[in-house]
């Protein structure tokens, strides 16, 4: 009997797996395991980038968004082979299930073609998502004993099964071609029709009547959306618990400070971190032994700057001469990761916020550095500037505010504000919020930023 060969290293894995229908959180355990072991992350229009941006995997979007490349399939088979050549493990990440109206079939033709070892990870597909999320059962005893998944494109196939309940795929631009087709297919003008948009994200939208009511109102529907018909749709679905629940916007990409019972969160990262003014850094650190104090307002301040402190060959010991100063836990636990334990830690909540905690403690006349983003914050400086010192800001991170995923504020009941840059970059995107909309700023400052800003 020959013994089994084991696979040799180096040679990569593929994992096809479904993502669930939008709701970042309706991710199967195997999943959310292969994206985290994951090297690479090949994913879709319908994957949210909330989900992917947790992983630390290099991600390529294949999808077709505006202003970005567009993958045909056929190179987005050979870019999954040509990481797993490499030696990658590579997630195929597609909206719901890989294998419901998802091309997972095509792709694993083109593995075995390469010999490239592979799992598929099933997903939540939107027709349960869209189920769920909007209390329309599929099967429900004395009404609908059958359903079907079929797809509302192309607009010459069409299909009508005889089951109780029929769920259509991409129908955006259909809706009516298919219910002209079960209307001809003899369903009763009385069965009731639901189109669900965005199922199971924060900006779900359902409507519902009969097809008759349908066939003669002329809707708009925005991708991406569902029609289901069937009479297990209830007729007070628009109330679902979905719907009741308050929908609150997180700000920032460290919200985790704040997390509310009962309400859906929907995360809106508001920036993103990426590099710094490297000359500017690399004088700084020249001429380190000028500052006396070094001020850390957050935790992005406290890893911007050690990682260029250690890339440029110092070390901590370069610092020995300066008073450590951070504000909130977060930044703290980040120092403590470097080795070192702040001389003053100031609470971001402090009343006078933290030019008062600096008056408090007699720190006059000490030359401040003070690390941050690029988007300097103007009234601190000022205000220890007031207090006797010499301030120099220094931008180890820089603040882009995102605008691939906007958000619809129609949806929201409040906002979570986690620092004053996310109070600027979202004002950067929305001059003014709606009445309607509770705020809840991190702390002081961040509710002085929003004042200012939004004038409250
Ligand atoms: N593999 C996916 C389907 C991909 S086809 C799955 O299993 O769900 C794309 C179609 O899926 C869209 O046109 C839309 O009809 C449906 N879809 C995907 N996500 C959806 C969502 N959140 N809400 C409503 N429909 C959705």
């Amino acid at each position: 009997m020959n013994a089994k060969v084991k696979q040799q290293p180096g040679r990569g894995y593929v994992y096809i797996a479904g993502a669930g229908p939008g709701d970042p959180e309706l991710l199967t355990v195997k999943a959310e395991r292969v994206l985290r072991d994951a090297d690479v992350i090949l994913y879709d229009d319908l994957v949210s980038l909330e989900l992917v941006d947790q992983y630390n995997a290099v991600k390529i979007y294949t999808g077709k968004r505006k202003n970005s490349h567009h993958f045909e399939q056929e190179e987005i088979n050979r870019e999954i082979v040509r990481h797993a050549l490499a030696g990658k493990k590579v997630v195929r990440l597609k909206g719901g299930d890989p294998f419901v109206f998802g091309r997972g079939g095509e792709e694993i033709d083109t593995l075995r073609a390469h010999d490239i070892g592979y799992e598929i990870v099933p997903g939540i597909t939107a027709a349960h998502g869209a189920s769920a999320y909007s209390e329309i059962p599929l099967t429900m005893r004395g009404i609908s004993s059958s359903v079907a998944f079929c797809t509302g494109h192309p607009v010459g196939n069409i299909h009508v099964p005889d089951t109780d309940t029929i769920v259509y795929y991409m129908v955006a631009s259909t809706v009516h071609d298919v219910l002209d087709a079960v209307a001809a297919k003899g369903r009763s003008g009385s069965t009731m029709v639901a189109v669900v948009q965005n199922a199971t994200r924060y900006n779900q939208k359902i409507f519902t009547g009969t097809i008759d009511d349908f066939r003669t109102r002329e809707k708009t529907v925005y991708s991406p959306a569902l029609l289901i018909v069937g009479d297990s749709i209830g007729k007070f679905i628009e109330h679902n618990w979905y719907s009741r629940k308050k929908k609150v916007l997180l700000t920032g990409g460290d919200s985790s400070r704040y997390s509310p019972t009962g309400c859906i969160t929907v995360h809106f990262a508001c920036r993103k971190i990426s590099g710094a003014d490297l000359q500017a850094v690399e004088q700084a650190f020249g001429r380190i032994g000028d500052f006396s104090l070094l001020f850390f307002p957050n935790r992005f301040s406290v890893k911007y700057f050690f990682r260029f402190l250690f890339e440029s060959g110092r070390d901590v010991r370069s610092l020995a001469h300066m008073t450590i100063c951070s504000a909130g836990s977060a930044a703290a636990d980040e120092l403590r990761k470097a080795g070192l334990v702040p001389d003053h830690h100031l609470e971001p909540d402090a009343a006078g916020g933290y030019a008062g905690s600096f008056r408090e403690r007699g720190i006059t006349g000490s030359h401040i550095l003070l690390p941050g983003s690029n988007s300097v914050d103007d009234t601190l400086v000022e205000r220890l500037k007031g207090l006797g010192n010499e301030v120099t800001p220094l931008g180890v991170y820089a603040h882009e505010v995102r605008q691939d995923e906007a958000i619809d504020l129609d949806f929201i009941d409040e906002i979570y504000f986690s620092s004053p840059a996310c109070v600027r970059n979202f004002h950067s995107l929305f001059t003014s919020i709606p009445e309607r909309i509770t705020v809840t700023p991190a702390d002081l400052a961040t509710e002085e930023a929003f004042r200012r800003l939004f004038g409250h």
